[in-house]
């Protein structure tokens, strides 16, 4: 296994465990900082989110081919979109807001990730005003929140 393989099991792990225990009270769309970390709209592929979508769409409905429902109604539209030959970038965007009580803290202005981001690296410098690269403990400390 290489480093990178490494790091993503280990964030995997992480967000499993998370969004678990989320659901064992209410559902991870009630934390208004899951729901800002979940959505993108982005040229650039953001590695953390992606990871969380996939371990997320694991406890989601599917409707068609792009939209997953949550147990509250709330649905996600996954948009994936082909940067280069080598990279495909995940969008996602709510569509519907279901039944959730809000629950979370308020979003920080700057955001914590752990494997951060990929593609041109001109675009970073924009990036860097409003997310940080830290540990995985700090990002799932953020967003259990
Ligand atoms: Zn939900």
């Amino acid at each position: 296994m290489n480093n990178f393989n490494q790091t993503q099991t280990q964030l995997r792990s992480g967000f499993k465990e998370l969004i678990q225990d989320m659901y064992k009270e209410y559902c991870p769309c009630a934390y208004q900082r899951f729901r800002t970390y979940i959505q993108w709209d982005q040229p650039v592929c953001f590695l953390d989110q992606e990871v969380l979508f996939s371990v997320f769409k694991e406890h989601l409905q599917k409707i068609d081919d792009t939209s997953y429902m949550c147990k509250c109604g709330t649905i996600y539209l996954e948009d994936w979109e082909q940067y280069n030959m080598y990279l495909w970038v995940l969008n996602v965007t709510i569509k519907k807001n279901g039944n959730y009580l809000e629950k979370g803290a308020k979003i920080k202005p700057v955001t914590p990730v752990f494997l951060g981001f990929q593609g041109f690296a001109g675009s970073f410098d924009e990036l860097k005003k409003t997310y940080i690269q830290t540990d995985t403990a700090t990002v799932l400390e953020y967003l259990k929140k």
